[in-house]
């Protein structure tokens, strides 16, 4: 086993660590008070192909293999300290492009995937509604054919990316009798559908800077070239999209954690208290060689399913291993961040604040710390 970063994936990451560093970082604090979307930096990340990482050359993507791809994003959590925005690009990459790159047709391919590769189509993943979050597949929102396409009727919500989504991929109901086995199909539906209609922002504690809102379909016809992989297909792209979100999200956490370890280390050696710098306390140490235990197992969990990706049948327990220990050290290495500065860790707009209030919604989405606890509990006979 290597576990050294080649040639090209250290040069990769060094680029997207200078281009975060140099170019996402100004004004964070403003945009997360205000809780305001940087849509021109979400076009800067386009330039990139940031929203397009493992997306083909020839799609328009970066044509990254899914290590490359999360060590990537690793860089962009460790340069940028904007997590509404590393997560919003998240949503759209793991959720929305990954299902289109893994189940589009090629007509459907090339309509969409160099679009949002560049980050000139943004896209959200409906699947929460009001009555069915972790139980997911319990969705009540239907599609019922109307001619050659479908009408769907249903809310959604919690759907990161709403508010400035032009494509929505959404899953709906087409046989409620088959339920999670053949009956939900994904559908990829425009901005423009009449009947689409999406809520205003939520209001939340943590990824200001990315939106939320509630999405409801009334009576939204769409085409039947809307349908992606297939009617009856959606289950399996949903639970297929959930792997890699679970698995390169948090590689964005690991980011994270390192530029908090970091700062940490460098205040608790510039910090002077009673005469000595407050490293040398070990009340202040140890939780701080706890932060590097948790960044490098976290990494070594991600690194390894991520790497299965692509190759193993079926990751979801490497996946969901890797979300549970890598969301639940993040909360842990920011609240320890927080304590190193003291009261100055907690006044708003502080870096390490910010970094705690995002770190929570971790623990949350794509299925919450219980969700995953159940996944690998089921993988062990339980
Ligand atoms: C920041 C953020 C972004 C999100 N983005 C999206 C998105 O883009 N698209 C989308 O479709 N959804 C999105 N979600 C929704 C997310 O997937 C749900 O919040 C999550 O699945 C939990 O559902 P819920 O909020 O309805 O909580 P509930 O399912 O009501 O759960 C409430 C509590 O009960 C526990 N619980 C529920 N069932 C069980 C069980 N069987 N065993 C043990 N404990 C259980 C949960 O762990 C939780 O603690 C997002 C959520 C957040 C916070």
């Amino acid at each position: 086993m290597d576990f050294s970063l080649s040639g090209e994936q250290q040069q990769l990451r060094d680029e997207i660590v200078a281009f975060a560093r140099s170019e996402l970082n100004g004004g964070t604090a403003e945009r997360d008070r205000a809780q305001t979307f940087p849509h021109e930096l979400w076009l800067k990340c386009g330039e990139r192909r940031l929203q397009g990482l493992f997306v083909p050359e020839e799609y328009g993507g970066r044509g990254l293999d899914p290590l490359s791809a999360t060590i990537a994003l690793e860089a962009l959590g460790y340069g940028s300290g904007d997590g509404g925005l590393n997560f919003a690009i998240c949503a759209h990459l793991l959720a929305c492009v990954v299902p289109i790159w893994k189940h589009g047709t090629d007509e459907q391919k090339r309509r969409y995937l160099p679009g949002l590769s560049n980050g000139s189509i943004v896209a959200a993943n409906a699947m929460s509604e009001p009555d069915s979050g972790s139980d997911a597949f319990a969705l009540t929102t239907r599609a019922q054919p109307d001619g050659d396409g479908f009408r769907l009727n249903g809310t959604k919500t919690f759907c990161s990316n709403g508010p400035c989504a032009d494509l929505i991929v959404t899953y709906a109901a087409t046989d409620p009798a088959k339920g999670y086995y053949g009956g939900i199909t994904a559908f990829m539906v425009r901005r423009d559908t009449p009947g689409l209609r999406t809520g205003p922002p939520f209001d939340k504690l943590g990824l200001r800077t990315s939106h939320m809102s509630e999405v409801f379909f009334e009576d939204a016809r769409v085409e039947g070239n809307a349908v992606l992989g297939g009617v009856g297909a959606g289950s399996g792209i949903f639970a297929q999209s959930m792997d890699w979100e679970r698995t390169c999200l948090g590689a964005i956490h690991i980011g994270a954690m390192q530029r908090l370890l970091e700062l940490a280390i460098g205040h608790a050696r510039t910090r002077k208290m009673s005469g000595e710098a407050i490293g040398k306390f070990q009340g202040i140490s140890h939780p701080i060689a706890d932060m590097k235990v948790q960044l490098e197992a976290g990494r070594l969990l991600m690194y390894r399913a991520a790497s299965r990706l692509d190759h193993a049948r079926d990751i979801a327990m490497d996946a969901a291993i890797a979300k549970l220990f890598v969301s639940e050290a993040l909360v842990a290495v920011s609240q320890d961040a927080v304590r190193t500065f003291g009261g100055y860790g907690l006044i708003e707009g502080h870096e390490t604040e910010r970094a705690l209030r995002d770190a929570v919604a971790g623990t949350l989405y794509s299925g919450t710390s219980e969700i995953q606890r159940n996944i690998i509990s089921r993988w062990l006979g339980l």
